[in-house]
């Protein structure tokens, strides 16, 4: 999610804070705003603005600005929507009701519905379509409730909370005190001399030039920062906890991207905290063991979605390749007709959709233009029409009469990485939340499932692990001039997505094809010049593909297979083997993708090539 600084002392903040906030731009955000209090009975001194942080600064006047020798806590966040559209109103800072509480908020609130509604029940209304807003109004109700005691408060409603979050919040009537919390999103605080400043941030980049002293708080930890005294941490219990204060020794501009030399790379390594806050609240580990899915989407529609005779998933590009992998996933466990289309062919063909169709529609940004215009067809024929977007508030997510948002925060890097990861996990999701409501899916394989959807995070970290040696065998590659990826059944979407992502940065042409259809045409371009990659985890048709890749064998062409942890058979066939851990079938994706986009990354980074921006394409394609 996106990013947090905070400041406490007599410099002047405003400009402490915006230099923080630029220097987190690197994370991708869609608005931004900062809050100020200097204790001279001004209440708050709140800026917000849509879009970039020089619209924010553009907002704030000179005398606010450059003011300075006067003791001040302010702070700021970049806001990456999750819960409501992108605009002034839901930007952070949040004030509560009272206006005694102001808070900025990383990460999710997942029971923010049933929070608000308690609220609401007491008289409280809310300005923004925000959870982080709950939650500010949530801190606010026990703050009145214990006198004004902002600690006390912000622990007891984070005890209710559930979800994610970095927070940090501060009360008007103390200008020098602020309050930090952190669960599953990060929360650094930096130490100026003699505890007369005191810098926040989500990371250290918004820091390290002003001190290198910094506490990294834990999850379910509370810091209370007050001026001029030492950081008190409590755990959630109020039980105190170790300070664990650190030197860090950060080149600044080693931070910028994450400390990854581009953006590509640090979205690939984000994938597995990316799938977690896609599953967030969704896929839920009950008390006695068991699991279950949570969509509203299908809670809401489950009458028409249970209806469904036919599906169609229209998309574009790496969208698409997610959809071919999504009706795989729903006529396994749905037992319903998938179509998988192009929304540029769709559109303009006069498809024949029925009113009890749902119309699937996948794209990153909610922005593309075809797949736009192929729903706006569906709707005027009857269908309902389900969004799977990354971007909350985005022109699909409007037009869509329902969806589920893919929430793995801002991608910057043209070519699609962690948004594919994410799209393919929520198809999974609503698969078996279908497919359990359908009857067509057994308890017994849903819990299977479910059980294994949730150690794929943790899956595709052992997977990264290999980022070196994939790069080294990147190496051998960046020769040539075509390339094939062959796959089956589920790893079939994902040679194509592996051609695909070569293509786009390194511009070598590659072709994915499902591993039997070579015999039928490609195999005619098989040489020893001829790179091969071929999807091979152990799955239903692992023997086949063995087959196929004899036959590549027997023509010289150079293979590098994607294979299971342990596999011993292909290493006599491949001249380069990379391992994945074993996983469901279904889920295998999630995994053999990953090296795919490895694989992309080195020989274009080899090549010399800009693979953030790669030549003649666009991050989100607005145009038909
Ligand atoms: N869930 C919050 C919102 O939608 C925070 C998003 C973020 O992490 O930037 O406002």
């Amino acid at each position: 999610m996106c990013g947090i600084v905070g400041y406490l002392g007599s410099q002047s903040a405003a400009q402490i804070l915006i230099k923080g906030l630029h220097q987190l731009e690197y994370r991708g955000y869609d608005s931004a705003g900062i809050v100020l209090n200097t204790g001279q009975g001004k209440g708050f001194n709140l800026f917000k603005a849509k879009g970039k942080v020089a619209n924010l600064e553009a907002a704030i006047p000179d005398e606010v600005m450059y003011q300075d020798h006067v003791t001040v806590s302010g702070i700021g966040h970049t806001r990456w929507a999750t819960h409501g559209e992108p605009s002034v109103a839901n930007a952070h800072p949040h004030v509560s009701m009272s206006g005694d509480v102001v808070l900025v908020h990383n990460g999710i609130i997942e029971n923010y519905k049933e929070l608000k509604d308690q609220l609401m029940d007491r008289g409280y209304t809310f300005q923004s379509q925000t959870d982080t807003e709950v939650l500010c109004n949530l801190i606010d109700l026990y703050y009145q409730q214990h006198g004004h005691d902002l600690r006390m408060a912000v622990m007891q409603a984070l005890n209710k909370a559930i979800g994610a979050y970095a927070i940090v919040v501060m009360e008007q009537q103390d200008h020098a005190h602020v309050i930090c919390a952190r669960k599953a999103s990060p929360l650094v605080i930096g130490i100026g001399e003699g505890n007369e400043e005191f810098f926040i941030g989500s990371d250290a980049t918004p820091i390290v030039s002003y001190t290198h002293k910094v506490i990294y708080l834990d999850d379910e930890q509370v810091a209370d920062v007050r001026l001029n005294h030492e950081v008190e941490i409590l755990n959630l219990d109020q039980t105190l906890a170790q300070v664990d204060v650190k030197e860090v020794d950060l080149d600044i501009s080693a931070l910028t991207k994450g400390g990854f030399p581009h953006f590509m790379i640090k979205e690939i390594f984000d994938q597995p905290n990316c799938i977690e806050n896609c599953m967030r609240g969704r896929l839920v580990h009950l008390e006695d063991g068991s699991y279950d899915v949570k969509l509203s989407a299908l809670q809401n529609f489950k009458a028409k979605l249970i209806r469904a005779r036919h599906v169609i998933i229209v998309a574009c590009g790496t969208s698409w390749h997610a959809g071919l992998i999504g009706k795989q996933l729903i006529e396994e466990m749905c037992r319903i007709r998938v179509e998988v289309e192009y929304a540029s062919e769709f559109r303009y063909r006069n498809p024949v959709i029925e009113k009890d169709d749902v119309v699937i529609a996948i794209s990153q940004s909610g922005e593309t233009a075809d797949t736009l215009a192929a729903i706006q067809l569906a709707k005027e024929q009857g269908a309902l029409v389900f969004g799977i977007v990354n971007g909350v508030g985005s022109s699909i997510a409007r037009a869509a009469d329902t969806g589920i948002y893919i929430h793995v925060g801002p991608e910057i890097g043209v070519a699609s990485t962690k948004a594919f990861t994410g799209q393919v996990t929520v198809l999974t999701l609503l698969a078996l939340a279908l497919g359990r409501a359908l009857g067509t899916l057994s308890e017994e394989k849903f819990q299977r499932t479910c059980h294994e959807l949730m150690q794929i995070p943790a899956k595709m970290g052992e997977v990264l692990k290999q980022n070196e040696a994939i790069c080294q065998l990147s190496a051998h590659f960046t020769y040539a001039r075509n390339f094939l990826y062959l796959g089956r059944g589920y790893n079939y979407p994902v040679a194509l997505e592996g051609a695909l992502k070569l293509k786009e940065i390194s511009y070598i042409h590659a072709e994915g094809y499902p591993a039997a259809e070579m015999k039928h045409g490609p195999i005619a371009l098989v040489d020893e010049e001829m790179p091969i990659v071929f999807l091979a985890t152990h799955h239903e048709l692992y023997h086949k593909i063995i087959s196929n890749m004899q036959e590549v064998q027997s023509r010289k062409g150079r293979i590098l297979a994607i294979v299971t942890q342990g596999d011993e058979e292909i290493s006599h066939i491949a001249q380069e083997v990379i391992e994945v851990p074993e996983t469901l079938q279904a889920l295998e994706p999630l995994l053999s993708v990953l090296p795919m986009q490895l694989l992309a990354y080195h020989v274009a980074v080899m090549k010399g090539l800009n693979v953030d921006m790669p030549r003649n394409l666009a991050k989100s394609v607005t145009v038909e």
